[in-house]
Parts: structure tokens; C-alpha cells; sequence
């Protein structure tokens, strides 16, 4: 396996109306936008439903980490439907049940311990990154 960075895919589920489908995309935002910018990317999961080939290649082609917000696990069957197994497959609750004094709340928008709980989790994932970007297993 190659031993040069690469990107990292972090795909959270859509989540519309579920607390902790919002905290999947707030730690996906975290990882991409502070934690590790240029390394982590995303991408909208309704263009993998629909087969769009930029998104299909965009996970064939990196490792995958999928965070979803219920057991539905919407986002790692996506990328699963496309052939791909993801490297790491989170549930969004598992964050809280690790830190149970950030209990998050919102839809549209997360409160402040949501958003304190998103930034802790993705701080965590830092390491699967780091990993995932130096070639390690997938
Ligand atoms: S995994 Fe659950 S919260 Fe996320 S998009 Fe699917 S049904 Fe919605």
C-alpha cells in the first residue's frame, strides 16, 4: 500500500431533524475546517445515492470514515451500495455516551454543548485520520 498522504473522506448522514444527524455533520465540519484542513473532505451523500461519478470516485479512490445519526446508518450503506467499505463507521450517540456532560440539543443548529461535543469528537478522530491518511488499514 502506498505510504503517501492522501485525503480522507469523513461523509456524514443528512440527519434532517435528528439532533444527532446535526452532530454528525458539526463533526465533520470540525474535521474538515479546523482539525485537519486540506486533508479531510466531504461530500454531499445524495450525490452517491444518485451514482454521480465525482462522489463515487471521491470515495472509491480515499479511505472512508462515515458518521451517521441513527442505527439506520444511512451514510455507511451509501457508501457500502457503492462497493466500498468504509474504513471506520462511527454512530454519532456514541460521542455523547463518551462525554455525558455535553448533552446536545438543536436540529437546524446545534447549542453550545453540541457544538463543544462535536469539536471533542472530532479532535478524537484526529488520530483515525492521521492514520488513514499515511496509508494505514482500511
Ligand atoms: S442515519 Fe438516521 S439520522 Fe442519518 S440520514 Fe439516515 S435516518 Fe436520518
Amino acid at each position: 500500500m502506498s505510504q503517501k498522504a492522501k485525503k480522507v473522506v469523513v461523509l456524514p448522514c443528512s440527519g434532517i431533524g435528528k439532533v444527532y444527524g446535526a452532530l454528525a455533520r458539526e463533526t465533520a465540519y470540525e474535521l474538515m475546517d479546523r482539525v485537519r484542513p486540506g486533508v479531510v473532505v466531504t461530500t454531499c451523500l445524495p450525490l452517491l445515492v444518485i451514482e454521480d461519478s465525482e462522489a463515487k470516485q471521491l470515495v472509491t479512490a480515499n479511505p472512508v470514515i462515515t458518521i451517521d445519526g441513527c442505527p439506520k446508518s444511512c451514510a455507511q450503506k451509501s457508501v457500502e451500495a457503492q462497493g466500498v467499505t468504509p474504513a471506520q463507521s462511527f454512530q454519532a450517540i456514541n460521542f455523547y455516551k463518551a462525554h455525558k456532560d455535553l448533552k446536545p440539543d438543536g436540529i437546524a443548529e446545534l447549542d453550545e454543548n453540541g457544538r463543544r461535543l462535536a469539536a471533542i469528537a472530532a479532535d478524537e478522530l484526529a488520530r483515525v485520520v492521521d492514520d488513514l491518511a499515511a496509508g494505514g488499514v482500511r
